[in-house]
Formats: structure tokens, C-alpha cells, sequence
């Protein structure tokens, strides 16, 4: 049996699912960037600023864990500086989710916690109780074109997926407003899913077109891509909170092996492992062997013609086995909601530090008068 690679490296034929709007090209480039960044920062980490996040729309799932919670906490346990962020306004772009905020919001909280997050050496904030951080958005909004916010692909996609009457101009300039969520503390490094790579272009490019028409205050941040930049969801599309078809990881035993039992599969009863033409399938396989720490074509050869069932008997108890640990401490979290609001507010004190700071240079940089 063979190990897979750390979950920085690319599985074959990861990142080119019919799931993605992103040509493989852009994906095959930042997994190439992906190698270089893996070697600067093994040798340097103290050089990198990771800022990073997810929207409280829901709880977060398996295509979180793999595609980047996994790597926050891998670059935290590196020496690296982290900053996890509840972007809590761009919950309002596409759907009414305000009502349940506040308990997302927490659920998010102890889902970081429970997977190893460490407050004493990252920093967890909520863009809303950072104003000086929403400040930089203006500045930024008049860096890019209204062209540019339209051809965004991600924006297109997530908006063909909104179940809204109308779109919001908020969901236009999402990505320019994560542009300061990145640039607030002139984060370098965002570990991400590749359905985030067009923002983390624009935000290199507001960087870039700052520094030209001021003065260069901000990096050129990097994307870096797991294992499993786009993992499906038991329907075949990209897993998301929105679309019903994930896998959260505070579900129950239960609740996941219902939830795999209903997977997408085919028709065919020998299972392998091959992206390009059995997409749903080779999902499932890459899944159990993300949770065991195999590579797929080992854990397809061990299903072999066990069919449909077999294979997903395998990822439920792979799934199931992987979460445990990280199940019992998130209840265990759960018991002390107390402790667990005050990780949050210990990490607005110390970003709102941070983006006065950057707010200080912006306005420098602009020569406006205070
Ligand atoms: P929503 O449906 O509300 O957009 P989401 O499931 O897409 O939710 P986000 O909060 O938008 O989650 O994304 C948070 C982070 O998780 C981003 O870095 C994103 O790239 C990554 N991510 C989300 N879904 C997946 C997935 N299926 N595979 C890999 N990475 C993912
Ligand atoms: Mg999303």
C-alpha cells in the first residue's frame, strides 16, 4: 500500500471536474505555484501570513476540511502565522441568513477549534467587528472595473445557484471586499478550494494597481491549493453548504451514512478511480482515501467489483473513523460556549490592532488629511 502525498500535492486528475466554471489551466498553474510555495515555506515560514476563511452560511463539510482546513492547521503546526476569518457580511449575498447567524457563526467557531485551530497561536475574527478592515473597501472598489466584477466566473456560477429573486451588488463585490479581508493584514498565503482562484487574482491585482497609484502598501498574495481543490458533494456538483449535497462535519455517524447511501454513482460495478470520465464515482474513492491517508487507486482496487455498496460502505466508515476525534472535541468545545466566544473576541481585538494600522498607511499613501 502507498501513502498519498501531503494534501498539498495534486491527485490525478484533480481540478479538472466538469463541476468547476475554471479552465484546468488556472488550476494546473497554482498547483504548480503550490510546489514552490511548499519548498519557501518549509524553508522560511516565518515569511508567510495566512489569511484565510468561510462564509457562515452553514456548517462546514467534508470539501472544507479537505480542500483547506486541513492545510490551515498544517501551516499553523509549521510555524506559520494564520488568521481564520468569519466573513460575516458576505453571508448576506446571496440568501436570508440572518436569522441564524449568531449559531452558524458559533458552529463555525468550534468546528476551527475541534480540527486543531489554536487561538494561542492563530487568530479567529469576524470581518463585521473590524471596521478599519470594511474600511479598506472603498479605496479598493475604485481599483477595479464593473467589467472585471462581472466576468468573475465564481460570482457567475454561485449566482446561477442562488436561489434569490434578484442579485445583490453585494454579490458583485464580494471578491474585492475579500481582497481587504486578505490585504487588511498584508497576508501572502491563502489556502483555499479552486473555486477561489479568480478572487485571489483580483486580489493581486488591487495589490498591484494600489502600489502604482499610491504607494506599494500590499503583497501579491498566493493561492495555495490542497489535495482536493474541488471535492463533490453526494449530487455530483461541488460540495457546498448552499446546494444541499454536503457532508458536515458535525454531523452524526447516522446522518453520514445516510447522506453517502444517497451519493450519485453509475452503472458500473467495477469501481476505479478516474476523474475525467467517472467523476462521481472516482469522488467517493478519493474521499475514503483522503480520510485513510491512501491513494485512491489502492482503495478502488481494494472495492474492486464490490460495486456501489461496497464502496460506500468503505467511505462511511472511512468518514466516519477520520471525524470521530474531531466529533468528540467539538462536543466537548460545545460545553463551554463561554470560552468559545471569548476565543472570537480575542481575535477581533488583535485584528482590529492590525487593520488600524493598515487603515494608518492606506490614508498616508492617499495623502488624505485627518
Ligand atoms: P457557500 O455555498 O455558502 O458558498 P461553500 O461550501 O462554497 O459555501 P465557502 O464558505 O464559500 O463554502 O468556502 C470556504 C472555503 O472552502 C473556500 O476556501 C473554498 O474554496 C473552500 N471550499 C468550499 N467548498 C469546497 C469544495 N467542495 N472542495 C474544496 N474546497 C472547498
Ligand atoms: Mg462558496
Amino acid at each position: 500500500m502507498t501513502t498519498v502525498p501531503p494534501l498539498t500535492s495534486p491527485l490525478p486528475g484533480s481540478g479538472t471536474s466538469a463541476a468547476s466554471p475554471l479552465p484546468p489551466s488556472a488550476v494546473a498553474g497554482a498547483l504548480r505555484r503550490g510546489a514552490e510555495l511548499e519548498r519557501e515555506i518549509a524553508a522560511a515560514p516565518d515569511r508567510f501570513r495566512v489569511v484565510t476563511g468561510d462564509r457562515p452560511t452553514g456548517p462546514l463539510h467534508l470539501g472544507h476540511y479537505f480542500g483547506t482546513l486541513h492545510n490551515r492547521v498544517r501551516l499553523q503546526d509549521l510555524g506559520v502565522e494564520v488568521f481564520v476569518l468569519i466573513p460575516d457580511y458576505q453571508a448576506l449575498t446571496d440568501r436570508d441568513v440572518v436569522d441564524r447567524l449568531a449559531g452558524t457563526m458559533e458552529g463555525l467557531l468550534l468546528d476551527y477549534l475541534a480540527i486543531g485551530i489554536d487561538p494561542s497561536r492563530s487568530t479567529i475574527f469576524n470581518h463585521s467587528a473590524v471596521p478599519a478592515l470594511n474600511q479598506l473597501l472603498l479605496p479598493f472598489l475604485s481599483l477595479v472595473s464593473v467589467a472585471e466584477l462581472g466576468r468573475n466566473p465564481t460570482v457567475k456560477d454561485e449566482i446561477a445557484h442562488s436561489r434569490q429573486a434578484s442579485v445583490s451588488g453585494l454579490m458583485y463585490t464580494y471578491p474585492v471586499h475579500q481582497a481587504a479581508d486578505i490585504l487588511f493584514c498584508k497576508g501572502n498565503l491563502v489556502p483555499v478550494g479552486q473555486d477561489q482562484l479568480p478572487h485571489l487574482e483580483l486580489t493581486r491585482t488591487i495589490a498591484r494597481r494600489f502600489g502604482e497609484r499610491y504607494a506599494p502598501v500590499f503583497p501579491q498574495p498566493d493561492a495555495l491549493l490542497s489535495a482536493a481543490p474541488l471535492l463533490l458533494g453526494t449530487d455530483g456538483g461541488k460540495m457546498s453548504k448552499s446546494r444541499g449535497n454536503a457532508i458536515a462535519l458535525g454531523a452524526t455517524a447516522d446522518e453520514t451514512a445516510r447522506l453517502i447511501k444517497g451519493a450519485k454513482t453509475d452503472a458500473d460495478r467495477n469501481v476505479s478511480y478516474d476523474p475525467e470520465s467517472r467523476p462521481a464515482v472516482s469522488n467517493l474513492v478519493l474521499l475514503a482515501a483522503l480520510c485513510r491517508d491512501l491513494d485512491p487507486h489502492d482503495i478502488a482496487e481494494e472495492i474492486g467489483g464490490g460495486g456501489a455498496a461496497m464502496l460506500k460502505r468503505t467511505v462511511t466508515e472511512a468518514v466516519n473513523t477520520r471525524l470521530a476525534p474531531i466529533r468528540a472535541r467539538r462536543a466537548e468545545y460545545a460545553r463551554d460556549m463561554g470560552y468559545v466566544r471569548s476565543v472570537l473576541r480575542a481575535g477581533n481585538a488583535r485584528a482590529n490592532e492590525i487593520a488600524e494600522r493598515t487603515l494608518e498607511e492606506v490614508r498616508e499613501a492617499m495623502g488624505t488629511l485627518r
